[in-house]
């Protein structure tokens, strides 16, 4: 079996495309355009290159993009203030504060200060607990965008066996959480899971969001599993060279043997994230305005 490739980079450029066609639309109806607010804390490089890219995917996609960019020594009383005024703001649609924050910040806090109905990252608990009840809410980015390739991939993904490898609230368990609503039977593996190989060898379906360089063996896949590698690991550089590849979860080239599907790093779940967040804010924006956005536009 050769795997076929899961190509996140162009199901995401279409995404893009589709929530720039119905901003456009958005700003006919509503006389302004729709509004995401980024705010960055300090000046961490990675966090640097994610808001400039968000920035630009927001403007591409015909949406407002407001970017705030605090100072590291910024104290959590003026960062929530300022999270206060954007709640405010009419023309806000979605407020996102990138993540890591400095040390003394303190992540929790300053996510319960955002407004649910604007919290287009769907890390407020607000919304963990609508998606844990079946309530409509944000989802966060990464598992909806893997849910999205999945549900295009293999259509109904009821009664297949499902293994999300990762707990984390961003990643693991709102993806356990998708695909229980899409009727799959679901076990969440982790640090301590017993025996992780043959728990991986029952799944259709492997997502792995752990973080640890080609940890999941081609071996413990079944053959013909659906597979998203949600991990981005760089590698340590080769002689001579200043970098090291980008590797995701899954040992991507023996993998290509076995599963039926696979999604590859980079190029697989990590462009799906942006394009989810353009598709979340567009949302937040119809709600905000009291319109509703046609079925199945997006
Ligand atoms: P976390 O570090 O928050 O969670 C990692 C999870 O992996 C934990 O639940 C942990 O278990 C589990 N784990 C660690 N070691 C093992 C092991 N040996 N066997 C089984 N499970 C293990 O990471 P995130 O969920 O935030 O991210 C996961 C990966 O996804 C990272 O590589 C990250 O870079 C990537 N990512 C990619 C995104 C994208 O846009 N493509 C977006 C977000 C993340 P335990 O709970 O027991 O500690």
């Amino acid at each position: 079996m050769v795997a076929q490739i899961i190509d996140g980079k162009a199901f995401a450029a279409r995404l893009r495309e589709r929530v720039g066609e119905q901003a456009a639309k958005f700003e006919g109806l509503a006389g302004r355009k729709a509004g995401l607010a980024v705010v960055l804390v300090g000046e961490d490089p990675a966090s640097q290159v994610y808001v400039r890219s968000k920035h630009k995917a927001t403007v591409a996609a015909n949406m407002e993009s407001f970017e705030h960019r605090l100072p590291a020594e910024t104290t959590e009383a003026d960062l929530l203030a300022l999270v206060d005024q954007l709640n405010a703001d009419q023309t806000v649609d979605g407020i996102l504060v990138q993540l890591p924050l400095p040390a003394h910040l303190d992540e929790k806090a300053v996510i319960a200060s955002i407004s649910p109905d604007k919290d287009v990252d769907g890390f407020h608990v607000t919304n963990a607990g609508r998606l844990a009840v079946g309530q409509s809410g944000f989802v966060p980015c990464t598992p909806m965008g893997c849910m999205m390739l999945l549900a295009d991939r293999l259509g109904d993904l009821s009664g297949l066996e499902a293994v999300v490898i990762g707990r984390s609230n961003i990643v693991g368990k709102p993806m356990a959480q998708l695909l229980l609503d899409a009727n799959a039977t679901v076990t969440i593996a982790h640090s301590r899971t017993k025996d992780l190989a043959g728990v991986v060898k029952r799944a259709d379906i492997v997502v792995a969001a752990v973080g640890r360089a080609e940890m999941v063996k081609a071996e413990w896949l079944k053959e013909g599993a659906t597979v998203i590698d949600v991990g981005i690991n760089r590698l340590p550089p080769e002689p001579g060279a200043d970098k090291g590849r980008l590797v995701g979860d899954v040992d991507y080239a023996g993998a290509q043997s076995v599963a039926a599907a696979i999604t590859p790093v980079p190029g697989g779940v990590g462009p799906m994230t942006i394009a989810v967040l353009l598709r979340n804010t567009l949302i937040a924006a119809y709600r905000n305005e009291g319109l509703d956005l046609p079925d199945g536009a997006l």
